[in-house]
């Protein structure tokens, strides 16, 4: 009896990336051509690149129809476009990677071996980030750090979104309706059995970072205030302590203007406090404004990037 062979899926976003396009292809189909007991589909998202890319793609869908292209009607981010590649694909096991060959391709394999070992989530980790600007490294760790101290699920460290994950872990997070979606954050909240496996980081193979520094700053807010509501109740702690604070320096003014009578220097102190305060209120509102945006971004229930057009070539459409 022929039993019908596992689809992977491969999801990869694309923004202006004309010149890595051949270059991802061919690792890709090299890696397929080498593992004849699967199917494969090749999910490439247009984040609304502005350069050839789109017309790239289309020209390698064309020769091999294992590539869909998913074209989003603008740049939407990374993450709506992975959200965009992981609702469209079909696969038994859907592996997110980017297009930059900053994830080796050579680890598919290995991958789809431990996930027919039985994991439902095989993890690549990262084990040597040299190949990442310095800068790029000490945040990423920072981040790590701040943010799995403080939330309840932790982001297992020097783990992108590289990681193949099974269809029911596919259908898992599917059922996350946030709009505001932090790939890392919510492929860790779903769980699921997790192995895994490490691998060099290389450097990208052509063009720049998509990421400013802004960009990954943003991305860490989001990220934060993602999955932690404790800089928000941070605040109510400050608050008490420094009120308590207040009461035995009131306390202290108090018996020392009864004993030594009425004092009046003090313009320093009184400026320091009010300063104080005063920066504290205003940060802690800044916080508020950004739990509060985005409960306003959620309200809306606006989609999570939108879809010109899927582009499929078969052997019929030419
Ligand atoms: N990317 C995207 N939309 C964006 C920015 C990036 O789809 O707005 C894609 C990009 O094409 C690449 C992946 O996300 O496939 C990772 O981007 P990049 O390599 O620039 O990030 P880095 O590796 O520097 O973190
Ligand atoms: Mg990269």
């Amino acid at each position: 009896m022929q039993t019908r062979k596992s689809l992977i899926s491969i999801v990869t976003p694309f923004f202006n990336e004309a010149e890595c396009i051949p270059i991802f292809s061919k690792s890709i189909l090299e890696v397929i051509e080498h593992l004849p007991q699967f199917d494969f589909e090749i999910i490439c998202i247009d984040d609304g690149s502005q350069d050839t890319s789109l017309k790239i793609l289309q020209d390698v869908a064309r020769r091999h129809h294992c590539f869909r292209i998913i074209e989003l009607s603008r740049n939407f981010g990374k993450e709506a476009a992975l959200t965009a590649g992981i609702d469209f694909a079909g696969g038994d096991a859907v592996i997110p990677m980017d297009a930059d060959l900053q994830d080796p391709p050579s680890l598919i394999a290995p991958m789809i071996k431990v996930w027919q070992e039985g994991a439902e989530v095989v993890l690549a980790k990262r084990v040597a980030r040299e190949k990442d600007s310095v800068f790029k490294r000490y945040t990423a760790q920072y981040f790590y750090r701040f943010n799995n101290r403080i939330a309840s699920i932790p982001i297992p460290e020097n783990v992108g979104d590289f990681r193949l994950i099974d269809r029911v872990v596919v259908d898992a997070l599917k059922q996350l309706p946030e709009r505001q979606r932090f790939m890392k954050g919510l492929f860790a909240w779903v769980g699921f059995k997790t192995q895994v496996i490490e691998y060099q980081r290389e450097e990208r193979v052509k063009g720049g970072t998509k990421f400013s520094i802004w960009k990954l700053w943003n991305f860490a807010i989001d990220g934060i205030t993602s999955f932690s509501t404790l800089p928000l109740r941070v605040w109510s702690y400050l608050g008490a302590s420094i009120a308590l604070l207040s009461l035995f320096y009131a306390l202290f003014i108090i018996t020392r203007t009864l004993i030594l009578g009425i004092d009046v220097p003090g313009y320093a102190s009184l400026l320091v406090v009010v300063l104080f305060l005063g920066s504290l209120q205003l940060m802690s509102i800044g916080l508020l404004g950004e739990y509060v945006g985005r409960l306003y971004l959620e309200a809306k229930q606006r989609p999570v990037y939108l879809v010109r057009k899927v582009h499929q070539f078969t052997k019929d459409s030419e």
